[in-house]
């Protein structure tokens, strides 16, 4: 079944990783950049087991003032040294535009995360650079808010956005969010844009993160992008949700089974 979906959308170039074509885009790495040995030790295992693009956060908006902010600027000499002796791409969260002129150099993808979904004068400044977006989806934003959102990025130029399904607030309190599925459906169908899926924080528990994935690839996602520590129970954010590398090297097993179901390569 050679979907309409897919024809529909627009693949974005990130890095040497094209993502929104046949094939499924795996992004993986820390909720937070932590220490040099943390980030290259997920980097590093995570490639090996078929990802294509890096996660991890420079700055972290935390609902608690007093909680781990993120290393900032103390992480720019770890992330230098890692993607150089992995060749590999990052995708990391701006939190303020004033971080533009100094995560530019670093990233192959900005990401805006759930919080500033609806901080217009980030989105405006992303639309004048000439690299791709990963716009996540606000936690109480409606699906037309979300498109709206992005039309704040390619109005300035910018036509090189992904959009990111990471979980609503519902009535619901058994797992940190809902993964909305329906979205990722109607996304594909109805905007130019690729869609991928975070599982991690859109359920927010590591036994359920796998299937979760397999669920974003079955509705047609264009990809996930996936929480992995060395050592979950000593991370500084996310623990909880975080995936071990022997969780990752097991979810990709299987994901690439679900994939060849599917007919579709990884990316
Ligand atoms: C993240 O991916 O690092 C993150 C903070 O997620 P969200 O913005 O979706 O909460
Ligand atoms: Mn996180």
């Amino acid at each position: 079944m050679e979907t309409q979906l897919l024809k529909n959308t627009r693949p974005v170039q990130v890095g040497n990783v094209s993502i929104g074509g046949p094939g499924f885009c795996v992004i993986a790495g820390p909720c937070s950049i932590e220490s040099e040995d943390q980030f290259r030790t997920t980097a590093k295992g995570v490639l090996a087991e078929g990802a294509s693009l890096l996660r991890g956060g420079i700055w972290k908006l935390r609902t608690r003032a007093d909680a781990f902010q993120g290393l900032g600027p103390e992480s720019f000499g770890i992330i230098k040294n890692v993607l150089l002796e992995t060749s590999a791409g990052l995708v990391s969260e701006i939190t303020d535009p004033r971080q533009m002129d100094s995560l530019y150099p670093l990233v192959s993808m900005f990401q805006v995360g759930s919080r500033n979904m609806h901080n217009y004068e980030l989105l405006k400044e992303l639309g004048k650079q000439d690299k791709p977006v990963l716009l996540k989806r606000g936690f109480a934003a409606l699906v037309d808010e979300w498109l709206k959102a992005a039309e704040y990025i390619t109005k300035q130029g910018n036509d090189s956005v992904i959009l990111c399904e990471r979980g609503i607030r519902t009535f619901e309190t058994a797992t940190r969010n809902t993964l909305d599925l329906n979205a990722v459906a109607f996304v594909k169908e109805r905007s130019p844009f690729p869609v991928i899926v975070d599982p991690s924080h859109g359920v927010g528990i590591r036994s359920l993160v796998a299937p979760l994935a397999f669920a974003s690839a079955a509705v047609g996602a264009d990809g996930v992008i996936v929480e992995v520590h060395p050592e979950p129970e000593k991370a500084l954010s996310d623990g909880f949700q975080a995936l071990t590398l022997n969780d990752f090297r097991q979810m990709m097993v299987q994901l690439k089974k679900i994939l060849g179901a599917l007919d579709r390569p990884l990316t």
